[in-house]
């Protein structure tokens, strides 16, 4: 396994587990079998893994660490947190449902630009108390946007920098791919760190995965990639993409059978909640139904959120 340095922290692996494949809207499986994955990618040596209030999941990795050194674990999380209170009620809910004493990162999730962050800034003052009193280790946002990643620089605040990266740019909301590795590379000069989400576009890119791994893998300025895994071979797959290992065939094969999309069963009321949380504009109702545009959507899942019937998931 290879390891970068998190600020203080030596020997975070370079590969990030994203728990967002093991939460209910993506993942239907037993909490055990959940439990089980993450152990394997831990004795593989994974060691950082990366999770999100909306995700609804921490309950997984609190089992997973229960019987783990605390300290050899890196955790980062994320909230729309917008005021101290939103931001108390983040910061507890995690640390009591994760039962730990300290979250290594986290986040401001799905961050816009400058201004959109300065709209949170009441959070973010109380981040910087948990900060001080080192109830969170360091601060930072996650994004889809090249703005926010360019606009990053502008606050010390900001240590952690979690950007939408792919070889084919599928996802990034205000740019291409080149403006997206100048803004990272911008951030890099302040010190940011760095880590890649969405490596494979959301599964467009999972026939060439070995491809679009070293397209992030290659780019010195990303410190880590975070990868949502939710089977043994995607676990070993990842792992050789980032040793530059010889894969096997047979996984080789699995890993390109196993594409995912996003369905809307035919109970869909189309009442326009999804579409509405849905930032790549994938979705639209038409007559009364939700209907997917596959190309702009990203298998972020988080439309499937916000359904209560369950009618719109990834399968
Ligand atoms: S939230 Fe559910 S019911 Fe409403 S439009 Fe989306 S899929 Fe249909
Ligand atoms: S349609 Fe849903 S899964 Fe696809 S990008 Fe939009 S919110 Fe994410």
């Amino acid at each position: 396994m290879k390891y970068t340095k998190l600020f203080e922290k030596n020997n975070v692996s370079k590969l990030c587990y994203g728990t967002l494949s093991l939460s209910f809207l993506q993942n239907r499986d037993t909490l055990e079998r959940k439990v089980e994955l993450l152990n394997y990618a831990y004795e593989k040596g994974i060691n950082f893994f990366d999770t999100a209030e909306l995700y609804d999941n921490y309950h997984i990795l609190k089992e997973f660490i229960k019987d783990k050194d605390r300290d050899k674990l890196t955790i980062a999380t994320k909230s729309y947190a917008y005021d101290r209170k939103t931001a108390e009620y983040s910061v507890n809910k995690a640390l009591k449902e994760l039962n730990t004493d300290y979250l290594d990162v986290f986040m401001l999730h799905e961050q816009e630009n400058g201004n959109n962050f300065l709209g949170h800034y009441e959070a973010v003052e109380r981040f910087m108390e948990y900060r001080d009193q080192g109830v969170i280790k360091h601060f930072g946002i996650s994004t889809h946007r090249v703005a926010a990643v360019r606009d990053s620089i502008k606050f010390k605040e900001i240590e952690f920098v979690f950007p939408l990266l792919n070889m084919k740019g599928i996802g990034i909301q205000d740019g291409t791919v080149d403006d997206m590795i100048d803004a990272i590379k911008k951030a890099k000069e302040y010190n940011k760190f760095v880590m890649a989400m969405k490596i494979y576009g959301g599964g467009h890119l999972i026939n060439d995965a070995e491809r679009a791994f070293a397209f992030a893998g290659n780019i010195q300025e990303v410190d880590s990639i975070a990868v949502g895994m939710s089977t043994i071979e995607e676990i070993d797959a990842n792992i050789a993409y980032l040793e530059n290992n010889e894969l096997n065939i047979n996984i080789k094969n699995k890993i390109r059978n196993q594409e995912r999309t996003l369905v809307v069963e035919e109970w869909c009321v189309g009442c326009g909640k999804c579409a509405k949380k849905c930032r790549q504009g994938a979705l639209t109702i038409i007559d009364g139904k939700c209907v997917v545009d596959m190309s702009k959507c990203v298998l972020c899942s988080y439309c499937a959120g916000e359904c209560t019937d369950f009618y719109i998931k990834i399968v």
